[in-house]
């Protein structure tokens, strides 16, 4: 049985530096606390927690004494300033993807533009992107609901950085025929699209895809689907031990691909977990 990792799968740019951030606020500070968590993937955020770096998920359990980092996807304005009034150690870890989707919101609202975020509305990114927002907006989950929208002098079109490249296009193609003038922001991240499409391109020639991440990750998710749709056997899994034979009876090509959120030691475990089960076939 062959076992290909895509060509990009794993840890992206922004969360490696997200990491690093964290790793070197510990260093030099006490009480280093996310607020959030840091990046969706359970693993990391326990190891984190193991080197004494806590998480806290509401304004109020913000104190004076800590250093308060900023989680990748960001948060919304309004958080931010709380935050920076309850501690003066605030690092700002939001990945500089996140941010030009925030400014590019702001800037498409400031010049009078009705702006559509393509994305799930309840993501933490998309409630910071939207809170930028100035003037009227609305968030689109797929292109069925941009069908819904009614006709616009102007629309300003903003994707969640880890939307997928074909919803987006399909939105796009939609909304062209609803508005007089269309600006679109291309704020997708550079590491989704090139996971999407080494994922894409391996699961057409794959038996079973094994797609690596956590479950509340909305780019693992994504990748889960667009592979579902070119290879029926994919498989979402969050560590090694979620493996069974059943999921490779038979298979004679096994593709794997990783969230950005994804250590890539959990990637090598996981390949090496399969390739073990596969000797004992042979
Ligand atoms: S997936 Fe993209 S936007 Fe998200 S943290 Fe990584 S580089 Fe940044």
């Amino acid at each position: 049985m062959k076992v290909t990792v895509a060509e990009y799968a794993g840890f992206c740019f922004g969360v490696e530096r997200a990491i690093k951030i964290v790793s070197d606020a510990a260093k030099v500070n006490e009480n280093v606390t996310i607020y959030g968590p840091l990046i969706h993937n359970p693993q990391v955020v326990k190891e984190l927690a193991d080197s004494g770096v806590t998480v806290k998920k509401k304004l109020t359990d913000i104190t004076p004494e800590m250093t308060v980092v900023v989680r990748t996807h960001g948060i919304t304005i309004n958080e931010l300033e709380a935050l920076k009034k309850r501690t003066t150690k605030v690092i700002d870890a939001t990945c500089p993807f996140v941010l030009k989707a925030q400014t590019s919101a702001q800037n498409l609202s400031d010049e009078g533009f009705f702006v559509a975020v393509v994305g799930e509305a309840e993501h933490p990114e998309i409630q910071g992107i939207v809170s930028y927002i100035r003037g009227e907006y609305t968030v689109v989950a797929a292109p069925e609901d941009s069908v819904k929208l009614p006709w616009r002098s102007k629309y300003g079109l903003v994707a969640q950085t880890t939307q997928s490249e074909y919803v987006y296009q399909d939105v796009i193609n939609i909304l062209r025929g609803k508005c007089e003038d269309l600006n679109v922001a291309y704020t997708i991240c550079s590491a989704t699209h090139k996971r999407q499409e080494a994922a894409l391109q391996l699961a057409g020639s794959a038996d079973v895809m094994i797609v690596i991440g956590g479950r509340n990750s909305a780019n693992t998710t994504r990748l889960y689907r667009l592979c579902k749709s070119v290879c029926e056997r994919t498989y979402h899994i969050e560590a090694e031990e979620e493996l069974n034979d059943g999921m490779f009876a038979g298979a004679r090509h096994v593709g794997i691909s990783a969230g950005a959120s994804t250590p890539n030691k959990l990637v090598y475990d996981v390949r090496a977990r399969i390739l073990e089960r596969a000797k004992k076939d042979e």
